[in-house]
């Protein structure tokens, strides 16, 4: 018989931000495979009961490739053992996990999906920006940054992201910055847009970064901004605070 394979997403950072369904998978799983995004402190609450399997240091540090990591959630599966795929945020945005549901499928490996609180609107929230509001934003677009936007074949169609009267949320943008902020204004978004980069959000290290459309990604560069970041474009940004919105919710600092 084989095993299930949960698909587990445990929000953006710290153990309160977990969902007690995420918490009993994880108590309850023979096999865990995690990279760092969870972070630290979920990390470290992992049971030692369970086999743990760093994917993003398998070996002697070298990244397991997506088809290798879900070759071992079968391998693991067909053991009979119940395998847990612990993602940071939520499974299925930008999380692959998707695909990962699909492999167990062609396998016959019965899937759990637990949806997790995602860095794109918890991370934002937690430093005073809601995603929407009835002044500011009617609609929110999440999108990956991880294309580049002079990519000539890009999935995203920048002009069109560009026209938008609502938020844009982007996971995955630090790199490419400079690009995707330079193709929002080519598009017509105007410069002086608010911007706000969040890096390491829900984590003790968190720190904030804002400024205009037009001048971000040099404040960035400047102020040495790193991934994990959310990056907020949109009115919604000029709320943000430098409160404790989001240090309440970290247990443990
Ligand atoms: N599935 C995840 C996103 C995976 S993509 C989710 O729903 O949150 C990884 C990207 O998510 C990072 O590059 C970063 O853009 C964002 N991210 C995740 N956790 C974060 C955090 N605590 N602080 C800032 N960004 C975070």
């Amino acid at each position: 018989m084989n095993g299930t394979v949960y698909l587990i997403g445990s929000g953006p950072g710290g153990l309160g931000m977990m969902t007690v369904r995420a918490r009993e998978v994880l108590d309850a799983a023979d096999v865990i495979l995690y990279d760092q995004l969870p972070g630290a402190e979920v990390i470290a609450s992992l049971p030692d009961t369970a086999e743990c399997v760093d994917v993003g240091k398998y070996g002697s540090s070298h990244t397991l490739e997506q088809d290798e990591i879900e070759a071992l959630m079968v391998e693991y599966a067909k053991t009979g053992r119940n395998v847990v795929r612990l993602k940071g945020g939520d499974p299925f945005l930008f999380g692959r996990g998707g695909e990962e549901m699909e492999t167990m499928r062609e396998h016959g490996i019965p899937v759990e999906v637990v949806p997790g609180v995602t860095s794109a609107i918890a991370v934002p929230e937690c430093v005073g920006i809601p995603v929407t509001h009835r002044k500011w934003a009617s609609q929110v677009t999440i999108l990956t940054g991880h294309e580049d936007p002079t990519k000539a074949e890009s999935a995203l169609n920048w002009k069109w992201l560009a026209q938008t009267t609502g938020t844009i949320v982007i996971l995955m943008g630090v790199k490419n910055l400079p690009k995707i902020a330079e193709a929002l204004i080519a598009g017509g978004m105007k410069p002086e847009k608010p911007v706000a980069i969040i890096e390491r959000g829900l984590r003790p290290d968190q720190r904030v970064t804002c400024g205009a459309l037009d001048e971000i990604a040099e404040v960035a560069r400047a102020a040495g901004v790193k991934p994990p970041a959310v990056v907020v474009i949109g009115e919604v940004a000029t709320l943000y605070r430098d409160g404790s919105e989001g240090r309440m919710h970290i247990t443990g600092v």
